[in-house]
């Protein structure tokens, strides 16, 4: 027997859903999204849920997970009751669920909270600085270039790199292993036989690299040709934009010392092609997906939750000072150099804190993960029959 929370829908509202009692359970939903089968009606199901507050039910699926929130279900409700965005309060939901800290939900349900702590990490970014950064040389490098190692020697700032990974690593492990917990192990109707573990974890990895998910939704409408186009732009974008963090992500935390360099490379140089990828992907999807926000010119950028611009703007002032640095740095501008490499760290650290285990940027993890435990339990069910 499920539990039922009456407080359920004002919780809800304030990851983000709208008044989710407007649902008069029609179907038209689950009629339309590509996702729902025969078998499972999505999303419907956790629509029902959500109204009845059934927050067992809900702490135990992986359905929000598979949403990829082409808004599909929100354009045909009848009622307006917005499906696509409850789908997303879910994700945010079950993303504080999961953080075993209590911080996830503190930085999903308070404005202070988050910007406490964005500016608490970034004041001690500037502590760590005052204390420990050496001198401002400003003697230029024999090819005219800023001697950014003097003054933030990368083996001192690769050391710090790794402890922030290692502190990444462990909340975000922790987080998984929750998810896995409540939607796999307590899960009684499907016993998982060990190998399929192994036999189905390519999943995991494909659709980490390639959100293909993304790229089904619209399969259903009617005018489809048009609006799957939309779709697919907006696949290949967020796609651009992923590879592009991740990207710079491995090569701050893996490669700084070849990254960070006194040395002007030619343009050519994979160093700098792999940082322009990885600068440009940023640039195009954050300007792309803020206009969207702006304009509200797709479902899925009706709703902006706060925490949705929080994770723009930092993402935005890090690749805007991460470039800063790098043109005064090989324009021989020292001063300006240190000064913006100092802020652009102060945005890049809080900005890796909060949005990686945390809050947005979690769902990097959770998606791939929600959709290779899904096809480990569809492929045990297959089994068992
Ligand atoms: S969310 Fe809208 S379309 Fe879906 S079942 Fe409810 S009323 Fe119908
Ligand atoms: S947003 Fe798209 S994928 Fe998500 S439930 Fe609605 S129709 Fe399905």
């Amino acid at each position: 027997m499920s539990k039922i929370n009456p407080e359920f829908a004002d919780t809800l509202a304030k990851y983000g859903a709208f008044d989710i009692t407007a649902c008069f359970n029609c179907g038209t939903c689950t009629s339309i999204c590509s996702l729902s089968d025969e078998d499972n009606f999505f999303p419907r199901k956790m629509i029902r849920a959500s109204v009845l507050g059934q927050t067992d039910k809900i702490d135990s699926s992986l359905e929000p997970w598979l949403c990829y929130y082409c808004g599909e279900c929100s354009t045909s409700c009848p009622r307006e009751a917005n499906p696509g965005e409850l789908m997303m309060s879910l994700r945010r939901y079950l993303t504080a669920r999961y953080d075993w800290t209590g911080l996830s939900a503190k930085f999903y349900t308070s404005k202070l909270w988050e910007l406490g702590a964005i500016i608490l990490l970034a004041l001690f970014v500037l502590v760590m600085f005052i204390l420990f950064a050496g001198p401002m040389d400003t003697t230029l490098t024999d090819q005219g270039g800023v001697k950014l190692n003097t003054f933030a020697p990368a083996k001192v700032v690769h050391i710090a790199d790794w402890l922030m990974a290692a502190s990444l690593v462990f909340f975000l492990t922790g987080n998984v292993f929750r998810m896995y917990w409540r939607t796999i192990v307590k899960d009684e109707s499907v016993k998982i036989p060990f190998k399929l573990y192994f036999t189905e974890a390519w999943k995991f990895v494909f659709h980490f690299a390639t959100q293909w998910q993304f790229s089904k939704c619209g399969d259903k409408i009617d005018d489809g040709e048009k609006k799957k186009e939309k779709t697919s732009t907006y696949w290949i974008i967020h796609l651009f934009l992923m590879t592009g963090y991740v990207l710079l992500l491995i090569m701050i935390v893996g490669f700084l010392n070849w990254f960070q360099t006194e040395e002007i490379h030619p343009w050519w140089h994979p160093q700098r092609l792999l940082g322009y990828y990885a600068t440009t992907g940023l640039f195009v999807g954050l300007i792309y997906f803020t206009v969207q926000r702006i304009k509200k010119s797709s479902e899925k950028a009706k709703f902006t939750h706060y925490t949705d611009w929080t994770f723009l703007v930092l993402l935005f002032l890090t690749t805007l000072t991460g470039i800063m640095v790098h043109i005064f740095r090989i324009t021989g501008l020292p001063y300006a150099t240190y000064y913006i490499y100092v802020i652009h760290l102060m945005v890049l650290f809080p900005m890796l804190m909060i949005e990686v285990p945390f809050s947005k940027w979690s769902h990097l993890a959770y998606r791939p993960f929600a959709i290779y435990f899904s096809n480990v339990k569809i492929a045990a069910k297959k089994i068992k029959k």
